[in-house]
């Protein structure tokens, strides 16, 4: 009897290994990363997800797919989109998705005092920036251009976003990215990937764990190729922006698409602004308010805020960053790690 039992449960500890092999090793296999980019908001976006291959390429395939539905929604030169109408036609805006995009778009305004500001726009095109050849302005012209913007000179009412000055045109390039982030995540979440990394270009979501550790990603240096830092995240945004994305050179002198609202001119001081927080959009928001604001006033605001944290580049190449940060972040120089 004892022996028939032993030789049963010897068959079955072979019988189960065999099917773990079988079975476990190319679940095991199939579990591997899965990338794919499409070339969207005038960037490459990249996402890379773990899990099944056929699940997973699946749902990144749908998460690019609503990134590039945001993308013609909200992109002011498309003639179809919503935005194009308000700016060039006054039509009013009654689509409720840019309305609640909008809506925190003015928070953020209210809070960074009009460091960030979507009726930038008419300076934008002054600038050629959204062209191929931009240029210094006159001066006079961006005096001129100054009376054109202000974000309180917009009304939503009863649904309808309308202009309180004819001359008023928007553009939430400042933060649409941060919107398609957020919604590429939400696409693999109800797809049921629990890892993943979302990057539109500077605009990153990491998602879950990374074979139970944290993502590592990487912060670019504004200068040169290389990253200046890497932060270890889980479920975090982490979004930069950079005076290196958009700008052109007169007698020495750098000229970017980040301009101060207050000057009609590009912010100055600062070379990148990296916001970490949970929310891709606040995030965006925030490291475009935050280069505006400077290194100073930024670094105090962002230290009375618990829920993000900030890494900062001076033009002159010095890092700051909050005390939040310090416990996941790893500063990298030329030199080698600091
Ligand atoms: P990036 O395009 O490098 O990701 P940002 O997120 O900072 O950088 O967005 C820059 C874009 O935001 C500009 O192209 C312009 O459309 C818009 N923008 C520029 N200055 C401001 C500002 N002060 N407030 C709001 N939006 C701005
Ligand atoms: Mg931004």
């Amino acid at each position: 009897m004892q022996k028939r039992k032993l030789l049963f449960i010897g068959g079955l500890i072979i019988f189960l290994g065999a099917i773990f092999f079988l079975v476990g090793r190319p679940i095991v296999a199939k579990e591997k990363i899965q990338k794919q980019t499409r070339f969207l908001m005038d960037t490459y976006c990249t996402i890379q997800a773990v899990g099944p291959k056929k699940v997973v390429n699946r749902a990144i395939q749908l998460a690019l797919d609503r990134m590039e539905e945001i993308d013609k929604k909200f992109n002011v030169l498309n003639p179809n989109s919503p935005l194009y109408e308000f700016n060039n036609k006054n039509m009013p805006v009654t689509d409720q998705e840019i309305l609640d995009l909008l809506k925190i778009a003015q928070q953020v305004s209210e809070e960074s005092i009009g460091a960030f500001d979507i009726t930038i726009y008419p300076l934008i095109t002054l600038w050629g920036f959204y062209g191929d050849s931009p240029a210094l302005p006159e001066k006079q012209k961006i005096s001129e251009y100054l009376k054109k913007i202000g974000y309180k000179k917009l009304s939503v009412e009863n649904g309808k976003l309308t202009k309180l000055k004819k001359d008023i045109k928007i553009d939430l390039g400042g933060i649409a990215k941060g919107y398609a982030v957020s919604e590429a995540v939400k696409v693999l979440e109800e797809e049921g990937i629990k890892s993943a990394l979302v990057d539109a270009g500077g605009d990153i979501y990491a998602l879950g764990k990374l074979k139970g550790k944290d993502w590592k990603v990487g912060i670019r240096s504004p200068r040169g190729e290389g990253v200046i830092g890497v932060v270890e995240v889980s479920d975090l945004a982490v979004v930069t922006s950079g005076d290196y994305e958009r700008f052109f050179e007169k007698d020495g002198v750098k000229y970017h698409h980040i301009l101060n609202p207050k000057t009609g001119y590009p912010a100055r001081g600062l070379a990148s602004v990296t916001v970490i927080s949970s929310d891709p959009v606040f995030a965006d928001a925030w490291s475009t308010a935050l280069f505006v604001i400077g290194k100073e006033e930024g670094l105090n605001l962002v230290e009375k805020t618990p829920s993000a944290e900030t890494l900062m580049v001076t033009t002159d190449g010095e890092i700051l960053y909050s005390s939040g940060l310090k416990e996941n972040l790893e500063i990298i120089s030329k030199g080698g790690k600091k």
